[in-house]
């Protein structure tokens, strides 16, 4: 317990003191951990959780998503002045001209500009850090996707919605469970070694909130696979996608029909702007 911090030693002990009762309870079928009841997982929730805070959401006053609410941190962002004056810059000569600009360079960006390269267009991928800094590698759990003869999709698709207490949006969660078992084996085929048992299938475990064992891994660091894949695949077409690293993208350029045509990258290492 040496590498733990202070404040977390009395917890760690009172964890080890308690584990030989809990195991001996598990060992005789006897329930482990005596499930909350819904108010005392209000309470706990009201008194812990950002989420649950009073003043943890409101609505935006500007822009597209005007009177949408949302965390009032990503509110303040989308209220404040940008970093820049426009007229600051001659956007006539762009340092970039590309087929599709991807901004974020983690597991969706990457897989989107190898996407473009496969189509036989042109990619800028520009990142705040390097490609693979990313919440994609540092999930670890798994990847649902229904590759179980007793599964489905169909049921994959039902229990997402389900979980998402009928909020979700359906063509997201279609897409994302229809396309999984084949985006599972696109994986595989670019290089993420997936669990498998000694026969060579591919094993599944159980995730929170499906009815159905269908979670891929690679051990306990699955994003880290997936992204070590889709990051080399991205470095296989220098022809084709081009790497902009350190570069957050701070501004949206829209055209004149007033959709999304660009960026302005704000380059971290020089504090230019491209
Ligand atoms: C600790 C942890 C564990 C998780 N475990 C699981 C799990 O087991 N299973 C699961 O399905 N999901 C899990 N998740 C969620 C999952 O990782 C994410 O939903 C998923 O990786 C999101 O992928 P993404 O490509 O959309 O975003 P990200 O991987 O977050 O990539 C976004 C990229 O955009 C870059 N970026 C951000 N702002 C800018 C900007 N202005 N300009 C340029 N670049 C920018 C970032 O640096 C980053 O590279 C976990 C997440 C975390 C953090």
């Amino acid at each position: 317990m040496s590498g733990y911090p202070e404040y977390m030693q009395a917890s760690l002990k009172k964890v080890a003191a308690t584990r030989p009762a809990r195991l001996e309870k598990a060992r005789e079928g006897r329930e482990v951990v005596k499930a909350m009841t819904l108010a005392e997982r209000e309470e706990v929730l009201n008194k812990f959780h950002p989420d649950y805070l009073p003043d943890a959401r409101k609505p935006v006053r500007v822009g597209p998503n005007k009177d949408e609410e949302m965390t009032s941190r990503v509110v303040d962002l989308l209220e404040s002045y940008p970093r820049i004056n426009p007229d600051d810059f001659d956007l006539s000569e762009p340092d970039y001209d590309t087929d599709v600009l991807i901004i974020g360079g983690g597991g969706g960006g990457c897989m989107a500009a190898i996407q473009v390269a496969n189509a036989g267009m042109n990619a800028v991928l520009a990142t705040k850090l390097r490609v693979g800094d990313s919440n994609s590698m540092m999930s670890q759990g798994g990847m649902q996707a229904a590759v179980n003869p007793h599964d489905s999709p169909t049921i994959h698709y039902l229990d997402a919605i389900g979980g998402g207490h009928f909020d979700n949006n359906p063509e997201l969660v279609q897409a994302m469970t229809m396309d999984a078992p084949r985006i599972a084996a696109y994986l595989e085929e670019l290089g993420v070694m997936w669990d498998k048992d000694s026969e060579g299938r591919l094993m599944t475990e159980s995730g929170g909130g499906t009815s159905r064992r269908r979670m891929l891994s690679c051990r306990d660091y699955t994003g880290a696979e997936i992204q070590r894949v889709l990051r080399d695949e991205v470095k296989n077409h220098p022809d084709k996608i081009t790497i902009v690293e350190y570069s957050p993208a701070v501004e949206l350029l829209l055209d004149e029909a007033g959709e999304a045509a660009g960026a302005l990258l704000y380059n971290m290492e020089t504090g230019e702007y491209n």
